[in-house]
């Protein structure tokens, strides 16, 4: 399999230099030269596999070349082994055909981990082939960086620094970052905000001189194989719910794009679905785009949905570059307008074309609280704040009744106490079992000044187990 940019300049890669590649030279993003399609009968021939082998079967097309099946199968098994429910990605009902696809049950409580359990395999797989090792160097601002952590800390060529801006999330995201030790795992509280460690990440990339030689690899949505391990839990829930003879619709928490354009990649791959539902927060860049066509960046605001608290989609250029033909020169064109300050809308055909499979909705933070509390009411389910999103735009946008309806559940509600409690939700949050000691645990971490100098000095002296490079 091949990947090209959504910007048509960079070179075609394989697989394996796609996963070390981030940002393509372009500034695009990768994508599949050719999407693989499979018939009805195969991908009904599925029903019934264990989570790891549906997996292999839906990625298989996207790393041949690069990895053996053997090895890719056992890398799937391990990977989808270390979550805590035996059907890795159960389906809840809460209502009359509707119903919560839990991807919540990794290591670190949200969906993330489906993606980045696998990437840190996949890294550490691919280094070892080539004899060489990566710096990651990601800032989060909560569930990313106890992903990523939680991926890569048995990697053996991977060292791991993960800023986050120092007293500002919540302590259940920093002791999930900060309680895992390890001498290739380095958690930095910056003296700033989220974007500043943004920022010094993006510096990072543009200049890597600091780090000798060693590569820095992205584990952000923008990296393909995030995007690719997505995939597979929209087969999963379809073929629990009668799919592919019956046409299943999905109602997506969304931030960056990347859940969802995974449902649309699915689609586009054989899976009958009907309608894929972009939910956001008052971050409502996309919404504004699948409603009114006009896609302008606004301010942030800080949300009880913390981890959909963004200006821009960067994943949402992947559906654009299909949106035109995949024009590279045209999505160039677009990206460059944008920067600009200007935003923009899309020609009617692309638009009228992105709105027979994409509704929208908005949810700010009184309509979230009111859904956690009625389906606690109703169902005696808690929810966290990013997935009571979900089901709100999957009651208000649904197309039809006889269709089933899945909500992605993107994380516990442990997470995020604030959301529960302002709910008025009396039931008291429990750390599930793995985690029951959360707060007792040593935590490990540097606090560094809000300058990057500092930050990448500290890469430096310790981005080889511990030290220098
Ligand atoms: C990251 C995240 C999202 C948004 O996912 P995108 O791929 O950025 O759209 C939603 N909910 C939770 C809990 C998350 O951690």
């Amino acid at each position: 399999m091949r990947y090209i940019s959504t910007r048509g300049q960079a070179p075609a890669l394989n697989f394996e230099d796609v996963l070390l590649a981030g940002l393509a030279t372009d500034g695009g993003l990768y994508v599949p030269e050719n999407l693989p399609r499979f018939t009805q009968e195969e991908i009904a021939s599925w029903a019934g596999l264990p989570y790891h082998e549906l997996a292999f079967r839906v990625m298989r097309p996207f790393v041949t070349g690069s990895i053996p099946d053997v090895d890719f199968k056992k890398i799937l098994e391990e990977t989808y082994g270390v979550f805590s429910h035996n059907a890795v990605a159960p389906l809840r009902q809460l209502n009359g055909n509707e119903w919560v696809l839990e991807l919540f049950h990794g290591p670190t409580l949200a969906f993330k981990d489906f993606a980045l359990q696998l990437l840190g395999r996949l890294l550490d797989y691919v280094l070892e082939k080539r004899g060489e090792r990566v710096v990651i160097v990601g800032a989060t601002s909560g569930d990313t960086g106890s992903a990523a952590i939680e991926g890569c800390k048995h990697c053996e060529n991977v060292d791991i620094f993960i800023l986050h801006p120092h007293n500002r999330v919540s302590e259940v995201q920093r002791r999930q970052m900060t309680t895992i030790f390890g001498e290739n795992i380095h958690n930095i509280a910056i003296e700033g905000n989220f974007d500043d460690c943004q920022e010094m990440v993006k510096a990072s990339f543009a200049d890597q001189s600091f780090l000798k030689g060693t590569r820095l690899v992205a584990v952000n949505s923008i990296n393909w194989a995030r995007i690719m391990a997505q995939i597979v839990y929209y087969f999963h829930a379809a073929l629990q719910l009668g799919g592919p003879a019956r046409s299943v619709s999905f109602s997506v928490p969304t931030g960056n794009f990347g859940d969802i354009f995974a449902g649309y990649l699915a689609r586009n791959m054989g899976l009958p679905i009907n309608q894929l539902i972009v939910a956001t927060n008052r971050n409502d860049i996309l919404h504004r785009f699948m409603s009114g066509n006009q896609y302008v960046k606004e301010t942030l605001h800080a949300t009880l949905s913390p981890s959909m608290d963004i200006m821009v989609s960067s994943n949402f250029e992947r559906l654009l570059f299909d949106l035109h033909g995949r024009n590279g020169a045209a999505i160039a064109g677009l990206m460059d307008t944008f920067k600009q300050g200007g935003g923009f809308s899309v020609e009617q055909e692309r638009w009228t074309e992105a709105r027979k499979l994409f509704d929208s909705l908005a949810v700010d933070d009184a309509q979230t609280c009111e859904t956690i509390a009625e389906v606690y009411e109703q169902t005696g389910e808690l929810l966290d704040p990013h997935t009571a999103i979900g089901v709100k735009a999957a009651r208000e946008c649904r197309r039809s009744l006889d269709i089933p309806m899945v909500i992605l559940g993107t994380a516990h509600p442990v997470k995020f106490p604030d959301a529960v409690e302002k709910a008025g939700v009396g039931k008291a949050l429990e750390l599930p079992a793995h985690l029951s000691d959360l707060f007792e645990r040593d935590e490990r971490c540097t606090v560094l000044p809000n300058d990057l100098k500092a930050v990448q000095a500290f890469v430096s002296q310790h981005g080889n187990r511990g030290k220098p490079l």
